[in-house]
């Protein structure tokens, strides 16, 4: 574990100089946002600081890049065939984890891991995974119903925001009438469901 001063002056740099040039201005705003809200939670819940700006400001890397390269990253990494299915939505986050392992030369599995299921979450999340996918719902630019809710109860319990993102998630995408990736519902099923 690298310390915050050393890993400021070095590979923080060379994330933001990377990422700022792969994405959109209006991306990169809130790709600082995210790794704003993920250090205040970080240090609420004693998670590594480094993982944490890390993991926030690659999470988002692949959201602009064409469905050719991940159809293509698909294959080049073997993984699931079944991905080729989907869209850009669900692949940013699993399929994008490959391409920033490859071009951000990130390999802590534990930054990768939480940028795999920063958007549908997971059955399991270790702090860090949690601390990401709560920062990417609640970070300052972020304007919808019920955000100061999930702030708030982000500065109360981490596990609970977890859940509160989960459900509203969701119902937001049932609204919405797109298909539900089988891990939103697996993240459903282990985080917010009441079992009698
Ligand atoms: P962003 O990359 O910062 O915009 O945020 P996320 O990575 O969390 O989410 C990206 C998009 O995926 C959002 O519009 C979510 O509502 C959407 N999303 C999350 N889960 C699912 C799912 O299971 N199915 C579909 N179709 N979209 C989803
Ligand atoms: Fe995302
Ligand atoms: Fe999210
Ligand atoms: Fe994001």
């Amino acid at each position: 574990m690298t310390n915050w001063q050393e890993y400021e002056q070095t590979t923080r740099r060379f994330l933001i100089e990377q990422v700022k040039a792969h994405v959109s201005p209006k991306r990169w705003q809130h790709i600082l946002g995210v790794e704003e809200s993920a250090l205040e939670l970080a240090k609420r819940y004693q998670v590594d600081l480094v993982q944490a700006s890390s993991a926030a400001l690659v999470h988002d890397y692949a959201k602009e890049c064409s469905d050719e390269v991940f159809l293509e990253a698909i294959d080049t990494y073997q993984l699931d065939p079944e991905l080729k299915q989907w869209t850009n939505e669900i692949w940013h986050g699993i399929v994008g984890a490959e391409l920033i392992r490859r071009d951000l030369k990130i390999e802590d599995e534990a930054v990768l891991e939480a940028v795999r299921v920063h958007t549908t979450g997971a059955k399991e999340m270790s702090p860090l995974s949690q601390v990401l996918y709560v920062a990417d719902y609640i970070e300052p630019n972020r304007q919808f119903p019920g955000v100061n809710e999930a702030r708030e109860l982000a500065k109360q319990d981490l596990t609970a925001a977890v859940a509160y993102e989960t459900k509203h998630t969701l119902a937001f995408l049932i609204q919405k009438e797109v298909p539900i990736y089988p891990k939103t519902i697996e993240t459903y099923n282990s985080w917010v469901a009441k079992r009698t």
